[in-house]
């Protein structure tokens, strides 16, 4: 169990470890550009004396990875932390705030790197108690991906997985900041944590014409409109309502004068789900549902760029039980908050899950009495830096937990 001497100690590197996120949260950088964020954590790794392998990653080999080898048998315990920053101007009154204009961490990365490397910290400080291996991953280019070449794109959960850094790993975990529920307490998935995301874009071809005579014209902006309705009814009526699915237009773009019918309407459309089977049958229902539209109003229709983004975050029971027990020796049991209702938002540690058992929580990292209660990806976006420590406690312990302890 992670003993009363190191979270101690975690404690006394609390000023350490704000200095640490400040400074990342001064110098953010985006996907597989995060090559002053690595030179830090690496910095720090090779300080804490521990096995590190840069380079890690497929295709874009951007990854850190240090290994630490417990004095004690046990399992091999992956503990995950992404790196990169958004393209976001930082908006904040703060004096750490983003010295780089339009890049910014708004989605708490900074605060999950440092809390990870205070964790490898006093883990490596107390080897001999440690049971196991520990595997400490520091992910470039969590947000987005890069054309893998092969016409999809991959982010650097996929590379790192694809790269084998889950091979011989018996259970990984990770975090990640909420500012919806308040620092001091962790939101825990049993099941089913966030979703998996999928866009794509269609258009509709009509025939251009006088607005006075749309029987001669094939108004594309008609098409458009109806299959935006019908395929909300579709979302609506077609699925089992117990299985939890979302469909988003964001974006319509269609003619170019207010006297015209519109020969063309461009619709970006995003949806998530939890089951991969599912994920097929919604493709299949919005390609027919377009073809049936286009079909009445004499048009055509085209769906552009269909591209599934990452899979479903699973946790797995044996993985939320160590978490569990990790943060309510922490935090105490009344603020680690189970709960079967999963986020529709998606993460690439999916990959991670998909292959290892293990589990991803939400770190509660909101103070209204200091004013942080900005969401995710917002531009006055910041974390209450209590949460730091109380994320490098929460993740030590977890591979005493995961190992029984
Ligand atoms: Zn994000
Ligand atoms: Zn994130």
């Amino acid at each position: 169990m992670l003993t009363e001497t190191m979270r101690e100690e975690l404690k006394c590197l609390e000023a350490q470890l704000v200095d640490f996120r400040r400074d990342l949260h001064m110098h953010p950088e985006l996907l597989y550009e995060e090559d002053r964020t690595r030179e830090k954590i690496i910095a720090w790794l090779k300080d804490c004396g521990l096995e590190i392998q840069t380079g890690v990653g497929q295709l874009f080999h951007k990854g850190v990875v240090a290994t630490l080898r417990g004095g004690r048998p046990g399992k091999t315990i992956l503990l995950r932390a992404d790196i990169d920053a958004l393209p976001i101007q930082d908006m904040k009154q703060v004096p750490y705030r983003s010295q780089v204009a339009g890049k910014m961490h708004a989605c708490g990365h900074d605060l999950h790197t440092t809390a990870l490397l205070g964790a490898a910290r006093v883990l490596a400080a107390h080897r001999d108690e440690v049971p196991g291996t520990v595997r400490f991953v520091f992910e470039p280019s969590e947000e987005n991906g890069l054309p893998d070449g092969t016409g999809g794109i991959r982010s650097g959960g996929l590379d790192l997985v694809l790269d084998g850094v889950c091979d011989g790993v018996d259970l990984a975990f990770a975090l990640h900041t909420n500012s919806e529920i308040d620092s001091g307490t962790i939101l825990l998935f049993e099941k089913e944590a966030l979703s998996a995301s999928s866009s794509f874009k269609v258009t509709f071809h009509g025939r251009a014409g006088h607005s006075s005579a749309p029987q001669i014209a094939r108004d594309a902006v008609l098409m458009g409109a109806e299959y935006i309705t019908a395929s909300y009814l579709m979302m609506n009526r077609c699925f089992d309502p117990r299985e939890s699915n979302v469909l988003t237009y964001c974006t319509i773009e269609g003619g170019d004068a207010i006297n015209v019918i519109a020969d063309r309407c461009h619709i970006t459309g995003k949806f998530r789900c939890f089951d991969q089977e599912l994920r097929k049958v919604i493709w299949q229902k919005l390609r027919d549902l377009g073809e049936n539209v286009a079909q009445r109003w004499e048009g055509s229709f085209v769906m552009e760029e269909p591209t599934d983004g990452t899979l479903a975050t699973i946790n797995t029971p044996e993985g939320v039980e160590a978490v569990a027990r990790a943060a309510a020796r922490v935090l105490g049991g009344e603020n680690v908050v189970r709960t079967t209702k999963p986020a529709m938002c998606s993460e690439d540690f999916s990959y991670y899950l998909d292959r290892v058992g293990g589990a991803m929580f939400m770190l509660g990292t909101a103070n209204r009495e200091k004013g942080i209660f900005q969401p995710l990806h917002s531009a006055l976006y910041d974390v209450d830096e209590d949460a730091i420590v109380l994320g490098s406690q929460i993740m030590a312990g977890v591979v005493f937990a995961a190992n029984g302890d």
